[in-house]
């Protein structure tokens, strides 16, 4: 069952209340924020030049650094008054994204959301145990609104803490989980050195988001907790998490709220908007929010949009799970590939775990690529490390099984990638944890090389 209604209309229908709310979007831009009518006045575009959908091709694109020229208010639509809340980005690159909430923004949010906990089968039968950060990162307040709107009991955990989030997890009887992937896998390492079997706990559903993650670290996730995991997605920028999310009952692509975030997916350099099943970066324009609307912004984000109804009964246009990110793509000698293909790979193999850090650096003119992965607790123990604690880097080059297993990482990434990579095992708990994102890729190269856009 989906939450409101506009999920399951006909396709006429959600054109005709697109175009409404886009027509009403480009009206008050132009009327409320001089930057914006700036913008459209360089194109000779009036809000009244949007007779139609395909109008929306008149319009230009945003992207992150518009909003970081006028940061922190110049794109603001609202008024202070009217202003309830504030999100931010991390900023890890200069000034962070700011984004105002208007009483109506949230009230949008905490709907989109609730439709992606519907979605992943969360009702008020359930015990949420949030560990989506709380604070400026919109995931744990997103999170928070969405389940309390569908009347789930809320544990507002926020990241960290893994003992303390196992033990209330164990001692309240947690029926939910929300988090991003990498960190409910870190979960599970201390979860084992407790001695922790988290699939005699009563975890039935996982919401998880905010980086992209595989197929098969669900398989993975799923299988560790003996839990069904749901994918959501979404952006600062555009409100936070609850732009798109999977159903439970079919899982195959997420569901965009396209009544409130209209998709294209364009061509990344040419920017003309590919047709329906090509692959390209996923642009979004805001047809519902009043603190900053955004027109026609490329989140970077690459993936295909499919419009055939889903049989949970949703019509909602289907994104499929994110590819990557047109900035975290890596050119390697001519090759390109994304990180989380490498994971894919890591998660076919026994012994080493799905820690891992593509480091790129460059040699002269060539780009080298050292893929430094985890080996298991167990991996490392039948390789001696618990005899000779403190030079398990050593123990890794030299023992025969090592060394069979890194040719065989390398042959993988080689046929299935088409890199020669140089793989290096490193022992349990060395690549560093994030509680949030996990980073997956250092770039050593000059950044005039760096085939990223950041
Ligand atoms: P959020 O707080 O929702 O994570 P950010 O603005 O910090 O928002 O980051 C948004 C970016 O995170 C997206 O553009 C995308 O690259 C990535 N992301 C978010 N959710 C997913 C997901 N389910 N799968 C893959 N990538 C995701
Ligand atoms: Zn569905």
């Amino acid at each position: 069952m989906a939450w409101s209604r506009e999920e399951t209309i006909g396709r006429d229908e959600m054109r005709r209340i697109q175009l409404g709310k886009l027509q009403k979007t480009v009206a008050y831009v132009y009327g409320k924020n001089a930057v914006y009518r700036k913008m459209l006045d360089e194109r000779k575009v009036k809000p009244e030049d949007i007779r139609s959908l395909d109008d929306i091709r008149k319009l230009p694109f945003t992207v992150k650094q518009d909003i970081r020229d006028q940061y922190p208010f110049g794109l603001f639509t609202a008024s202070m008054e009217d202003i309830v809340e504030f999100h931010a980005t991390s900023g890890t690159t200069g000034k962070p994204v700011v984004v105002p909430y208007t009483r109506n923004d949230v009230e949008l949010w905490t709907e989109v959301m609730a439709r992606a906990c519907t979605g992943a089968g969360i009702t008020n039968k359930d015990i949420v145990q949030n560990i989506y950060g709380y604070g400026l990162f919109t995931g744990g307040l997103g999170t928070h609104y969405g389940a309390i709107r569908v009347g789930a009991t809320v544990l507002p955990m926020s990241g960290g803490n893994s003992q303390r989030q196992i033990m209330l997890m164990q001692d309240l009887g947690s029926t939910v989980v929300t988090a991003t992937p990498s960190f409910l896998m870190h979960l599970h390492e201390v979860g084992l050195q407790m001695g922790v079997d988290f699939k005699k706990l009563k975890l039935k559903t996982g919401l998880f988001g905010a980086e992209p993650w595989s197929e098969s670290m669900r398989q993975a996730i799923q299988e560790k907790f003996g839990l069904k995991a749901c994918d959501m997605y979404g952006l600062t920028e555009m409100i936070g998490p609850g732009v798109s999310f999977e159903c439970h009952e079919v899982r195959d692509g997420l569901h965009v709220n396209e009544d409130f975030f209209y998709p294209e997916v364009i061509h990344p350099e040419t920017c003309e908007p590919l047709p329906f099943g090509e692959e390209g970066e996923l642009a979004l324009t805001t047809i519902g929010n009043e603190g900053m609307p955004l027109l026609r912004y490329r989140t970077r984000d690459i993936t295909r949009l499919n419009p055939a109804p889903c049989a949970c009964g949703r019509t909602l246009v289907r994104m499929d799970r994110i590819s990557g990110r047109t900035d975290d793509m890596l050119i390697i000698r001519g090759v390109n590939f994304f990180p989380s293909q490498i994971e894919s790979i890591i998660l076919k193999r026994q012994g080493v775990s799905p820690h891992y850090m593509v480091v790129v650096d460059r040699q002269g003119s060539m780009d080298e690529v050292e893929v430094r992965i985890e080996v298991t607790e167990d991996f490392m123990a039948k390789a001696g490390g618990d005899v000779l604690k403190g030079s398990g880097q050593e123990i890794l080059k030299n023992v025969a099984t090592a060394r069979q297993k890194i040719e065989n990482l390398r042959r993988d990434i080689k046929d299935m990638i088409g890199i020669t990579a140089k793989v290096t095992l490193v022992p349990p708990g060395t690549i560093p944890r994030s509680e949030g994102k996990a980073r997956r890729v250092e770039d050593k190269r000059p950044k005039g090389i760096r085939t990223g856009r950041s």
